[in-house]
């Protein structure tokens, strides 16, 4: 009798234990999921939005001097080294928002546009729409656009790009913070981005630059693209003219000069 009420009073325990060890175990993962969301994941969260804060954005240049900059998007292609002789030869430092796939493509010209001090800038990987990107909430696809091109600008330069202009302009506030988050300055732009479309600098772009549009501390922007043979044939009368800029075609009459981007911004990159 003794040892039948010893068995049931052990059977009694153990299985009390194991209620209470299971339990005790419930507690411990509640309260360890309760930890690590106040302390890894909100506070994460929270750090994250009181660190970052939303990039800059450039429309134009901050020196108001008759100052003009001069910027070339989706690079590199088929006439980036002629466009590097060119500016090499008029003197001019220019800047290149270059595409991650093109510039894998074609690696020494990023060193070249480097080396020949021009700024090399980043234009998304494969020239992504950010702001559907962003809204679209897939955020692997953001990093892939934005990390990827940084990090094979670093892997070929040495340095990380500081400057993105965003395809089409597309920039949302959420993308502003993103890029903000990542130390980036956005550049837009003043001027230009029109001969993609036209690809006729004679009748259709220099005569918008050269009677207006081309103001002081203007960023101009053209394509570096597959289809830049008619901007490579006429930049060279566009510089000429802004330089001298005669007075019958402009209100500026003692002309622009050609400024870099570290000049159009104030600092260095
Ligand atoms: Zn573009």
């Amino acid at each position: 009798m003794h040892v039948a009420v010893s068995i049931v009073f052990s059977i009694f325990i153990a299985f009390y234990l194991v209620l209470f060890v299971s339990k005790s175990q419930n507690v411990i993962n509640l309260s360890s999921s309760i930890i690590f969301n106040e302390f890894f994941g909100r506070k994460s969260t929270g750090a994250l939005k009181q660190s970052v804060s939303p990039a800059s954005v450039h429309w134009g240049c901050e020196s108001l001097d008759r100052g003009v900059t001069l910027t070339f998007d989706d690079g590199p292609g088929p006439y980036t080294a002629q466009l590097l002789d060119l500016l090499k030869r008029l003197d001019i430092k220019a800047t290149f928002f270059v595409m991650g796939v093109a510039a894998i493509r074609r690696p020494e010209l990023i060193l070249r546009m480097v080396d020949e001090g021009h700024v090399v800038a980043s234009h998304t990987w494969g020239h992504a729409n950010l702001t559907d990107v962003m809204m679209s909430g897939n955020l692997t696809k953001m990093d892939a656009e934005i990390i990827d091109t940084e990090d094979l600008l670093f892997k070929l330069t040495g340095r990380r790009p500081r400057l993105i202009r965003p395809p089409y302009g597309a920039a949302n506030k959420e993308v502003v913070t993103y890029l903000g988050g990542r130390g980036y300055s956005i550049v837009m732009w003043s001027g230009g981005c029109i001969d993609w479309f036209f690809h006729d600098m004679v009748n259709k772009e220099i005569p918008v630059y050269i009677n207006g549009m081309a103001d002081a501390g203007a960023l101009l922007c053209f394509h570096d693209n597959g289809q830049a043979g008619d901007l490579v044939s006429h930049l060279e009368e566009l510089v000429t003219l802004l330089r001298t800029a005669e007075p019958r075609t402009t209100a500026n009459p003692q002309g622009r000069k050609i400024i870099s981007m570290p000049e159009c911004l104030d600092q260095e990159f």
